[in-house]
Order: structure tokens, then C-alpha cells, then sequence
């Protein structure tokens, strides 16, 4: 059979190499840390950095098809990758999700509407921003922020007041958002195949802790019409990027249940992990199917279900979670519980869907 590349080694590599073995696939995951969680279980690992040019001509010499489970991988690499070998989702799609304002300026352009943003790269202009929404807003970094890293938020702030806070963010260049007031939070796992074929998990209701995804609920309690809009949006943005591959896109859900795009996740996403659990085929083994050209799976969901994330000592929950009959757990074989690391998951189905 072939082998898939896989740029990353977490635990997103680790249950794609997992869904790809299951699909008769050898997989060689390119990740710089050791014995990482996708090394447990793929075929090969290479142990090098994500720009290294020797790894990178072992791994495109190596693979049939090269897919990554982080939005960060240097797009020149991925674009050096591409040229011998193919590179899915495109590498058009990581250099819009790595940047918080071309994602944004992406999604308007396409008809999708986001909070109010301004780019800032300076105080004088996070004042001038603060000051054309209101003297709220929440300030971020542009790239490489996730699980609310790199994130400040401004209520009411008087004029003046944040002197220094473009040091104290690092100098790099910031996005100040408009502070949506949503009534929740919702995201759609979809994926487009190599023929243009298009499917849509139903959306999850996600709710965060501390900056990090704590529970994804399905059903979500939305209107259907707000479920349609989210994945009539997903679809909008896949076929736009040429996408081939599982994308994550979530979504502030507005009283009135109208959507504002938050932001999009070119790989599988932490809020589709139920997937695994109340669907005949998971976000996982789509995205396999998806890169390598084998047909689509249905995304209906045989049961409702709640995931919910392992985070640091969580972990200890273990064994009472397992004496529940209902409750599927995912482990990602990661051995220190840090505060704030995903160690893992569970899925509780609730109730078979009507
Ligand atoms: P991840 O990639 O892990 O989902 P992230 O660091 O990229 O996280 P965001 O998704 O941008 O961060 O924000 C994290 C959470 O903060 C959101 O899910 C939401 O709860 C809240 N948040 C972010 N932006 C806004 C906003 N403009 N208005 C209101 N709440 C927001
Ligand atoms: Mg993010
Ligand atoms: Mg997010």
C-alpha cells in the first residue's frame, strides 16, 4: 500500500495515523520532540524540525500524499513539499489561517461575516483602533496563537490607558476584534474530497474554559436555520480554497441566531473529536479518505452525544469515566500532565438521534 505523510506529531497526527493504518495506509509523521504522541502509533518518524531540508526531501520522498495537523507549518515548506509530491488541504489554506487579518479579509471577501477587526502594530494605533469600537474589543496576535494564548481583552478602556501593551504582546503585529456579544458558540467539521464532493458534520456547541475547548455538545440548541447557515458557510470556504481535506470553522451564534466566523482550522479539529464516537466514519478517517482520493463518507450522527477534554490531572478521572457503559476514551499517550496539555477525551452518547 502507500504511505501517508503526516507534518506533526500531537495527538491530531496521532489519531490520523490511526484512521489511515484502519484504511490499509503506512504513515511517517515529521516532528522535531521525540517519541511524540503520533510516533507511538504511525510507521516511521522523523525526528527533525518542520523546515528542515533534508527531512523534508526524506518525507516527500517517502509519501504518496502529504497532510499536516497543525496550522503552523511553515508554508514554504509545505509549498517546497508540493512541488514533488502532493500537499492537502492546499497550501493556500494555511497561509490564510495563519494570519488573523488575512483570514478575516479572506471570509468578508467570500461573503462570510466576522467581527469588526483593525490591524495594529503600535499603541498609537491599538488607541486609534480601541477608540472606532467603542473602547472594547479583544486584542490578539495575528499568527500563531491558540487555546487564548496571545490574548488581551479591553472593556471600556479610557484613552491612554494601555500604554505598552504592543511591548508587553511582543512587538508583533496584533488584531484588535470587536467584542461579540454571542449568545454561543458553535463550529462545523467538513470536508471536500479530491473530486469536489462536499460533506458536513451537523454543528457542536463548544464551550471554552480558561481559553481552551471544555465540552462539544450535539445537538447543538440552535435554530436549523442557523445549523443550515454554518454549513452552507463551511462548503462556501472549501470550495473557495480549492480545499481538499477535514476543515474546523467556528462560529459566534448572534441572538438573533445570525453567524459572525470566528476563525478556521485548515486540519482536523479538537471540536469534531465526537465524531469518532456518534458517526459511522470520524473527522479523522474523512480527512484520510479526503487526501487520498477514496470516496467521501456520510457525516450523519447516529447518536447525541457530549466530548469532553482530558486537561492536565483530568487524567486522574480516568477510571471512573471507564466504569460508565456509554463513554468512549481516547487517550493520547503523552506521560507528564502538564497544566493546560490535552492528555485526552471522552465521548458520553447521550441518546440515540432521532
Ligand atoms: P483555538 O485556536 O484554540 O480555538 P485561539 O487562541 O485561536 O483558540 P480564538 O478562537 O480566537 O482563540 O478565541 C478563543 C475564545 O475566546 C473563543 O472561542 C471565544 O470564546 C473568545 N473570543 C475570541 N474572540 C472573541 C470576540 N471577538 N468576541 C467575543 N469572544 C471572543
Ligand atoms: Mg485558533
Ligand atoms: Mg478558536
Amino acid at each position: 500500500g502507500s504511505t501517508i505523510g503526516i507534518i506533526g506529531g500531537g495527538q491530531l497526527g496521532r489519531m490520523l495515523a490511526v484512521a489511515a493504518a484502519r484504511l490499509g495506509y503506512r504513515t511517517v509523521v515529521l516532528e522535531p520532540q521525540a517519541d511524540c504522541p503520533a510516533a507511538q502509533v504511525a510507521n516511521r518518524q522523523i525526528t527533525a524540525a518542520y523546515d528542515d531540508p533534508a527531512a523534508l526531501a526524506d518525507l516527500a520522498a517517502s509519501s504518496s500524499v502529504i497532510t499536516y495537523e497543525f496550522e503552523n507549518v511553515p508554508v514554504a515548506a509545505a509549498s517546497a513539499l508540493a512541488a514533488k509530491v502532493p500537499v492537502y488541504p492546499p497550501a493556500r489554506a494555511l497561509e490564510v489561517a495563519q494570519d488573523r487579518v488575512d483570514e478575516k479579509t479572506f471570509l468578508n471577501g467570500i461573503g462570510i461575516a466576522t467581527a469588526d477587526f483593525h490591524a495594529v502594530d503600535n499603541d498609537d494605533e491599538l488607541a486609534a483602533a480601541l477608540k472606532a469600537s467603542d473602547g472594547s474589543g479583544i486584542l490578539k496576535t495575528r499568527r500563531m496563537g491558540y487555546d487564548g494564548k496571545g490574548q488581551r481583552v479591553f472593556r471600556n478602556m479610557e484613552a491612554g490607558g494601555f500604554a505598552g501593551t504592543c511591548e508587553a504582546m511582543g512587538n508583533v503585529p496584533l488584531i484588535l476584534e470587536s467584542f461579540v456579544p454571542f449568545e454561543c458558540e458553535i463550529s462545523v467539521i467538513a470536508a471536500r474530497g479530491l473530486d469536489g464532493a462536499v460533506v458536513a458534520y451537523d454543528p457542536a456547541e463548544n464551550i471554552h474554559r480558561n481559553g481552551i475547548l471544555h465540552t462539544s455538545t450535539l445537538p447543538a440548541a440552535i435554530m436549523p436555520e442557523t445549523a443550515q447557515a454554518a454549513r452552507t458557510a463551511a462548503s462556501k470556504i472549501l470550495a473557495a480554497l480549492d480545499y481538499v481535506g477535514v476543515i474546523g470553522v467556528e462560529f459566534f451564534v448572534l441572538a438573533d441566531g445570525s453567524l459572525l466566523a470566528n476563525e478556521i482550522a485548515p486540519r482536523v479539529h479538537n471540536s469534531g473529536h465526537w465524531t469518532e464516537a456518534a458517526c459511522v466514519v470520524s473527522q479523522f478517517e474523512q480527512h484520510i479518505r479526503a487526501i487520498a482520493g477514496l470516496p467521501l463518507g456520510g457525516p450523519d450522527r447516529h447518536s447525541d452525544c457530549v466530548m469532553e477534554n482530558l486537561i492536565g490531572d483530568d487524567v486522574l478521572r480516568v477510571p471512573e469515566l471507564l466504569a460508565e457503559p456509554d463513554l468512549m476514551l481516547h487517550l493520547y499517550g503523552k506521560a507528564e500532565a502538564r497544566p493546560g496539555r490535552k492528555m485526552g477525551h471522552f465521548t458520553r452518547i447521550r441518546r440515540r438521534a432521532s
